[in-house]
């Protein structure tokens, strides 16, 4: 009987707990910084607004029932693209056309305040991010003409540097240190195009961006950035991850670190493996590439066909909690967020399957014994907090 009565208790602490954490989260506003679909759109021409379950980590459904609220959606392209400005363009036409058709679940916004009421309306609000400064071809008024089709982030480069900035994975390149241009930072256009973001209210990403124009752009820009899909170096030491002093430093411009899902930035014993997995079926990836898969495209086919292994190669969920709690530790509650790259990696933690786990970052974190306040301000609050102040 007492036995009984103690599972009874339990079972009952624990449904308390899980209405706590459910409650937490359908009532915080989460923003995701980063998610890579309209690549998706673009190279296997999938649709938003159709079930892409089991193909895709996320669509429209999906992301309604994981809780998000507000979406940047990425317009990528690589440093090999011809007429970036128009690929953009026709990225950003795609969302539209998403929107268009579902003018009930989902709207574009350009301000704060329009944010909010979408939010408040229950329907996801939906933003944009270029990631790679390439995309506006040098032209200022591209970049403006960005701004006005409601793109509220640019990072700065992707992997390739752009004449203007050099990126994490050239300054790191072995052979940087023979070519200083590998690591110029921010050139004096550069800085130009830094303040022009600021005057006209577009956050500055850093996600990307080496460790030199890193610096130069926390002294030049005016307002807080953002490093929209980054994570931890202390944790897992990847050029595209942040060491303590840019933390302290974002944290000190009032920016937002919003955390990347990307097993190989979570995990640092990951990129042996995956190197070694991707060593080991190169002459498919690189057959499925002459045959004119984007590279990209390529590899990801080869983790389907091969997920017996690629899945073993996921880092553990809890990995993911360690570097949102890490920046907590070093700098405060107010600098960190969620940016999962979803859609544009290969390989998130286990247990973050897709789009519909959200809930288990808000379990997690609530089992740790956050408050809602600060839970708040991880899921998003801290990121709506940056977007305001740039505006
Ligand atoms: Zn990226």
């Amino acid at each position: 009987m007492k036995t009984k009565l103690l599972l009874i208790s339990l079972l009952a602490a624990l449904q308390l707990s899980a209405q706590s954490y459910q409650k937490i989260h359908n009532k915080a506003i989460l923003v995701d910084t980063h998610n890579d679909f309209l690549t998706q759109t673009m190279e296997k021409n999938f649709v938003f607004d159709t079930n892409l379950k089991g193909k895709t980590h996320s669509d429209l459904s999906r992301m309604k029932e994981g809780g998000v609220d507000v979406q940047f959606f990425s317009v990528w392209s690589d440093g090999e693209q011809v007429n970036p400005y128009a690929f953009a363009n026709r990225q950003i036409d795609s969302l539209d056309a998403v929107i268009s058709r579902n003018p009930d679940k989902i709207v574009k916004v350009a301000t704060s305040k329009e944010l909010l009421k979408t939010v408040k309306q229950k329907k996801i609000a939906a933003l944009i991010g270029v990631e790679g400064g390439h995309q506006f071809e040098n032209d200022l008024g591209k970049l403006e003409s960005l701004y006005n089709r409601d793109v509220r982030y640019i990072s700065l480069t992707w992997n390739n540097s752009t004449p203007w900035a050099t990126s994490a994975a050239d300054e790191t390149n072995p052979d940087g240190a023979k070519n200083s241009e590998d690591k110029k930072g921010l050139t004096a256009f550069g800085k130009q195009i830094v303040q022009k973001m600021n005057s006209l209210g577009m956050m500055v990403d850093v996600s990307h961006s080496g460790e030199q124009t890193f610096y130069d752009v926390i002294a030049t820009t005016k307002k807080p950035i953002i490093a929209s899909h980054s994570s931890v170096y202390a944790l897992c030491p990847h050029p595209r991850n942040l060491k303590d002093d840019q933390i302290k430093a974002i944290a000190k411009n009032g920016g937002v670190i919003q955390i990347n899902f990307n097993s190989g930035f979570i995990d640092p014993t990951v990129d042996n493996r995956e190197s070694a997995f991707l060593e080991k079926h190169k002459s498919e990836i690189d057959s499925l590439a002459q045959a004119g898969l984007h590279p990209f495209i390529a590899q990801e086919s080869i983790y389907v066909k091969y997920a017996d292994e690629s899945q073993q190669l996921r880092a553990p969920f809890e990995m993911v909690i360690q570097h949102i709690e890490y920046v907590i530790n070093l700098v405060g509650v107010d600098y960190v967020g969620i940016g999962s790259d979803f859609d544009g990696i290969f390989l998130p933690p286990k247990q973050l399957d897709d789009v519909t786990d959200y809930p288990l970052i808000t379990k997690a974190l609530f089992e740790k014994g956050y408050s809602e306040t600060a839970i708040d301000k991880i899921l998003g609050g801290n990121l709506l907090r940056v977007l305001k102040a740039n505006e």
